[in-house]
């Protein structure tokens, strides 16, 4: 009584591969955006001062000598705050991701941000404004600092690049067998695992689109 819609053509596994050559997965904060700069602001601004070499220190409560817990509240209250409508650029990344952009490259963001709504529309209007409207495909917005390994498993065996700012997360990306890549901050230095080191966009850029050979350590 009801023809059945005609089947749409099952995709081979290479022309799935090919159709997502061109995608780059990418962590926002210390990546896309720099979050260390606007937090350090907002923290001054409620009476909290860095520690000396404070920027050498990941964790928030040692890096502004508070006691754990609120450290991570205070982490927890930037992140769901409409400052996340504002947060500046990392270093030169506006300039290489729009390139990539217009190269045909698209991004999807993974971030342990917050799961507030508000304010995760308020960081996505924030990007498309930084980076192009249709740079990016995907938002996947996690809890504060909520660990990446099940989102990641979703792409594993894809082969994508992946950049991280949190050594953890890139070796979680290395497991998945993804492209990790640590784009390198003060707090991270002292990494020492099988993702390479970038030091800004630029290096990011060189190495996705043709200066690969460089890196011979995810082989
Ligand atoms: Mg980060």
């Amino acid at each position: 009584m009801y023809g059945s819609a005609p089947r749409r053509p099952r995709l081979l596994r290479k022309e799935k591969n090919n159709m997502n050559e061109k995608l780059i997965l990418t962590d926002c904060d210390g990546v896309l955006l720099n979050w260390e700069y606007a937090f350090n602001i907002w923290m001054e601004g409620h009476g909290h001062m860095m520690v000396e070499n404070g920027n050498f220190i990941y964790n928030v409560a040692k890096r502004y000598d508070l006691p754990r817990e609120e450290g991570s509240k205070l982490v927890r209250f930037f992140n769901e705050s409409a400052i996340q409508g504002f947060l500046p650029a990392l270093r030169d990344a506006e300039h290489y991701v729009r390139l990539l952009a217009n190269l045909g490259y698209k991004f999807h963001v993974i971030t342990s941000m917050t799961k507030d709504i508000n304010a995760q529309k308020l960081r996505t209007r924030n990007l498309k404004k930084l980076f192009g409207d249709d740079t990016f495909e995907k938002f996947i917005f996690l809890d504060t600092g909520e660990d990446k390994d099940g989102v990641l498993s979703e792409y594993e065996g894809t082969n994508h690049y992946w950049i991280e700012d949190k050594p953890t997360n890139a070796e979680v990306g290395l497991r998945f067998g993804l492209k990790s890549l640590v784009i390198e901050h003060a707090f991270n230095l002292h990494y020492e695992g099988d993702a390479p080191f970038v030091k800004n966009w630029k290096e990011i850029f060189e190495t996705i689109t043709g200066h690969e050979e460089k890196h011979t350590r995810w082989t």
